[in-house]
């Protein structure tokens, strides 16, 4: 049996039904050679459907003969949804509304996205380009550039085209499923790629455009899922075919829905200039003098670890921890559990005490991406009420994709909830831990204050040495020190550095 064909047939099963699967009633067996034989011819028969579908497809979304092509794009979201950085936990989320400019260059093969956002009280204005491989982030307000990681092919894609381009780029890992019915239309189903660039594709029998795009990620916390792009309403643009409206979404949005809908309008169907002169002027980002995962006291008894993701300025997540007399708390869960990992090396190289609470300033993605590490610990989450129902779901999603302590060796979940203070002390520490929401960042909101230490930690409210001081967020987090009358002498955050001195003093008295 050939290695590959049963690599394939493993990848394809997870997603639910194998390739071939049909023709062979499922069973592969290395010691029966003819159920083998049947299998690889089924296959190749597959295989070969399969690529003759991707061909049609191409030619389908337009003229590819025309290799100086640029064609210019509005791409206007019409109703966008921030899940990952919501007011609140639970839909309804907020919606908002933007107008992005949009390239596709077929001369240099890549698509070239203006992205000028404001949300969640951040800027972004960023150029992203990609090609069939890789794509790049260019910061227009440092000129700096980054190169995005591969789970990111699918965030920045708005065509058929790439995802079409890189089925063709492994012929051998295409297999056609069969056609079945969707949304009242008979579709192609095919299936391509291996690892993290496996997808299913459905593409109109008829026309042979594609329709949809599905994916399986492991959305951390939310576990295993398939993630969706939807292609609908196609128009001429140019000479190119493209859907009008690309609606996306997962398992990362409650309930799977839709997460995103772009509209598309044509500016300037046949550009033909070249899209790269506009990134002249821009560096690689040189992040070798940041700190990086370091850890470092903050007080006695009380430490953070500085930049556990070692990523680049403005992009970094810091995680306290404090140890009391017999246990240990820990202050947020960033990014996934592979960095909580790292945060609990860090912790055993202080102290071999169980941790026991983890406290989670708030609901957003990328601050409890690494929660369900926690949970396995055993440590009790302490949050606020409207996060309770979501961590119950967080703490039981399947992750086979992405295995992890939860997931080898599953704890019941835990929570304490603040509603206005929660008071912890013993006779080595002391917090107090506060709701200070509702904020314009997110509804509810903790803060941990150490009254000992005079130190305040806290995330997305202030971020010293990024941030300007005058940020809204921040003016915020000033008056409830004030209400609270807490007398602080440190500030500390899961993004930023650290904030104290006569500086401190000045903003505190503002
Ligand atoms: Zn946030």
């Amino acid at each position: 049996m050939n290695l590959r064909i049963r690599t394939f047939f493993i990848i394809s099963s997870l997603f639910t039904i194998g390739c071939a699967n049909g023709q062979n009633g499922g069973t592969i067996s290395d010691d029966d050679p003819e159920t083998s034989q049947a299998y690889a011819e089924a296959f190749l028969q597959a295989n070969a459907r399969g690529l003759a579908i991707l061909n049609k497809a191409w030619q389908a979304h337009g003229d590819i003969a025309d290799s100086s092509l640029v064609v210019a794009l509005t791409i206007e979201v019409k109703e966008g949804i921030h899940r990952s950085q919501s007011l609140v936990v639970d839909p309804p989320y907020e919606r908002y509304h933007l107008e992005n400019r949009f390239f596709i260059d077929r001369k240099n093969g890549i698509e070239v996205g203006h992205f000028m956002n404001r949300f969640a009280g951040f800027d972004f204005v960023n150029i992203i380009i990609t090609d069939d491989e890789a794509s790049r982030d260019y910061n227009v307000l440092t000129k700096k550039y980054t190169d995005a990681t591969s789970s990111g092919f699918d965030n920045f894609r708005y065509f058929p085209h790439p995802y079409i381009n890189a089925a063709l780029a492994r012929p051998q890992h295409v297999c056609y499923e069969g056609s079945v019915d969707y949304k009242g239309k008979v579709v192609n189903r095919i299936f391509a790629g291996g690892g993290s660039s496996a997808r299913r594709l459905y593409f109109d029998a008829e026309e042979g455009r594609l329709l949809r795009v599905e994916y399986l990620r492991n959305n951390e916390p939310y576990g295993d899922g398939v993630s969706f792009k939807d292609f609908s309403n196609f128009e001429k643009f140019g000479p190119l075919t493209l859907p009008q409206v690309i609606a996306s979404g997962g398992n990362y949005s409650a309930g799977g829905e839709v997460v995103n809908r772009f509209e598309l309008r044509a500016i300037d169907p046949v550009v033909n200039r070249p899209t790269h002169e506009q990134m002249i002027g821009f560096a690689p980002a040189d992040y070798s003098q940041v700190v990086k995962n370091q850890l470092t006291e903050l007080g006695n008894n009380i430490y953070m670890i500085e930049n556990i993701t070692e990523s680049m300025e403005g992009d970094d997540y810091n995680v306290m921890f404090a140890v009391f007399e017999k246990f240990i708390l820990v202050g947020e869960a960033p990014v996934n559990a592979a960095t909580s990992e790292k945060v609990l090396r860090h912790i055993r190289s202080v102290s071999d005490k169980p941790i026991k609470y983890l406290v989670q300033s708030h609901h957003h993605n990328d601050h409890w991406g690494g929660i369900r590490t926690y949970i396995a610990e055993g440590a009790t989450i302490i949050t606020t009420e409207g996060n309770a129902a979501i961590l119950i779901r967080i703490a039981s999603a399947p992750s086979v994709l992405n295995p992890d302590r939860q997931s080898e060796d599953p704890k019941p979940l835990s929570i304490d909830l603040v509603t206005e203070r929660l008071q912890m002390n013993d006779s080595a520490n002391a917090a107090l831990i506060y709701d200070v929401g509702p904020t314009n960042h997110a509804i509810e909101m903790l803060i941990v204050y150490f009254p000992e230490q005079g130190l305040l930690w806290q995330a997305d409210l202030i971020s010293y040495g990024e941030w300007d001081l005058n940020d809204p967020r921040s003016d915020h987090l000033l008056n409830k020190i004030k209400s609270l009358n807490l007398k602080v002498k440190k500030i500390a955050g899961v993004h930023g550095q650290i904030f104290e001195g006569e500086e401190l003093q000045k903003w505190l008295s503002k």
